[in-house]
């Protein structure tokens, strides 16, 4: 078979390495006689697993001692609403909830966390099609909310933040919460500027089905009576996310991931081959006008890189071609149109360099 690169924004490539190994143990893992997946999650053979996760994760991101790694399901969506029935009870009832409006994901964060709570829209880039971050000193923050809720990759509209926003004086102290399902990993991150940092794995850890958690301890124990006990945070940490059953392939599958995070130089170097892979397709982006980009450069994503033909009318044609070449999913998110190249910590340089490739000869050929 010839080399394939695969674009898709998630569920999403994964290290060949890793499902090489995954597959080299999935009948018989380590000796135990059994698959991953048929193993109980309170078995020495999975707690192991799990113990190994967490703390490659922990090393990986230098998560401070004060916060917990929760390892749920729900997806992001799922703690669209979870985070309010966690947090919300830290003020009185009915509490303020900030957002920043910045493209789809935080929209939809928006729209379930009015069930919880009173939102304020305190920034949105909506009036100019998601192309950025509205500057922080232009926020209408609210004086004491129970948090403030960050999309800090928008995957649909390739919008990244590439700063935190230093708000904490006029918040009073109020938790930054990230939605960072989409470029966790990706990029060094001080956990400590955090109150929340959460993610689906499907982009850019591993498989679909694990939720990711980063909680800051004191952020714990507000759970609102109707908070599902499976969902209220406190619970799943005084059960080291063995309240219920955890999603334990995904979990064995992420740790495969965090070791072969580790092995290429952790997430410094990650950053660095993102930041070069990034630069690759933009620089292409940028000196033909056969292509378009609406984010503005300084708040283009390196993870996901959505782009418009000029002439629309050629998108079958792009797309056909492109998987001619070995390149798949390309296609943009129905929402938005046009193309998408999400090019997480699993796509070698080699697949960007193969996609300008193309892109170039596209152009040249129409
Ligand atoms: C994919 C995605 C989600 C939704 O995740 P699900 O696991 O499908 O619920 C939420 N936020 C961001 C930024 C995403 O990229």
């Amino acid at each position: 078979m010839s080399v394939i690169y695969n674009f898709s924004a998630g569920p999403a490539v994964l290290p060949k390495e890793v499902l090489q190994q995954a597959a080299d143990e999935m009948l018989d893992w380590h000796g135990s006689g059994m698959s991953v997946m048929e193993m109980s999650h309170r078995g020495p053979e999975f707690m192991s697993i799990l113990a190994q996760a967490q703390a490659d994760l922990r090393e990986l991101l230098q998560i401070p001692d004060n916060y917990k790694t929760l390892f749920l399901q729900g997806g992001g969506l799922g703690e669209n609403a979870i985070i309010p029935m966690n947090l919300v009870g830290r003020k009185a009832q009915p509490a303020t909830i900030d957002f920043i409006h910045t493209g789809s994901w935080s929209g939809k964060s928006i729209k379930e966390a009015k069930k919880y709570g009173t939102v304020n829209v305190a920034a949105s880039s909506e009036s100019t099609g998601f192309d950025g971050v509205p500057d922080p000193s232009t926020w209408n923050l609210s004086a004491d909310p129970a948090y403030v809720h960050l999309c800090t990759n928008e995957t649909i509209d390739g919008v990244e933040y590439h700063f935190v926003p230093e708000i904490a004086d006029r918040t009073n102290g109020a938790p930054l919460v990230a939605d960072m399902s989409s470029h966790i990993l990706s990029r060094q991150i001080d956990v400590s500027r955090y109150g929340v940092i959460f993610g689906g794995a499907q982009k850019n850890i591993g498989p679909a089905g694990l939720t990711l958690v980063i909680v800051r301890e004191d952020l714990l124990g507000h759970a609102l009576p109707i908070c599902p006990s499976a969902f209220d945070w406190k619970n799943v940490s005084d059960n080291d996310s063995m309240y219920n059953t955890p999603p334990t392939y995904s979990i064995y599958i992420a740790g495969l991931v965090f070791q072969w995070l580790k092995r290429q130089g952790g997430v410094a170097a990650m950053e660095r081959a993102n930041i070069a892979k990034a630069q690759l397709l933009y620089d292409y982006l940028d000196s033909t006008d056969f292509y378009v980009t609406k984010v503005a450069p300084q708040f283009r994503s390196r993870m996901n890189v959505p782009f418009y033909l000029r002439d629309e009318s050629q998108n079958a044609a792009f797309l056909s071609a492109a998987k001619e070449r070995g390149l798949l999913q390309l296609k943009g998110h129905k929402s938005v149109g046009g193309m998408r190249a999400s090019i997480y910590n699993a796509m070698p340089i080699e697949g960007v360099q193969a996609l300008v490739e193309f892109m170039r000869d596209f152009a040249n050929a129409s």
